[in-house]
């Protein structure tokens, strides 16, 4: 038996491209690192979209995951947020409203009340020694600036008597 072999064809186009370009998505010839057509790096663009793509999903899961929390859990959350102090304060006063409209739910959240109270302390502290940092800072960069851009007195070099 004979085989019958294929005549010679040319070299089909699209096998000598991999994967498209992760950035432009133009088609890119295999092996290659660099896309022809933006410049991008494609090992880089690769793993910066699968990067981003776990973010998304992150993100998507813990948004989930925070609007199925129910009361108490969300509460408490609210409650330990660092350095803001209207997240504590809102616990602080959920935790009282949700008491005062049925006391038979638990127990009055004393607990939670101290923990946004020293909470909301910390971050007032906190942000008072940063303010002055950061006024500091500030001075000391719009003093360089003027320096920089009105030349003060000029202490003369050269005396002509
Ligand atoms: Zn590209």
């Amino acid at each position: 038996m004979r085989t019958v072999l294929a005549p010679d064809r040319p070299p089909d186009r699209r096998a000598a491209f991999g994967a498209p370009c992760p950035a432009c998505r133009l088609p890119v010839r295999a092996g290659r690192l660099v896309c022809t057509s933006c410049g991008c790096l494609i090992p880089v663009e690769a793993a910066a979209g699968r990067f981003r793509r776990s973010v998304r999903i992150l993100a998507a899961v813990a948004a989930g995951r925070l609007l199925a929390l129910r009361g108490e859990a969300l509460v408490w959350i609210m409650a330990l947020v660092p350095l803001l102090v209207g997240p504590p304060l809102a616990a602080a006063a959920l935790a009282v409203m949700r008491h005062r409209r049925d006391a038979r739910a638990g127990p009055f959240p004393t607990w939670l009340l101290v923990v946004a109270g020293a909470n909301i302390v910390l971050s007032l502290a906190m942000w008072s020694v940063l303010s002055v940092e950061i006024l500091q800072q500030i001075q000391a960069g719009w003093q360089g600036l003027r320096d920089l851009l009105i030349p003060s007195q000029r202490v003369p070099v050269f005396r002509y008597a």
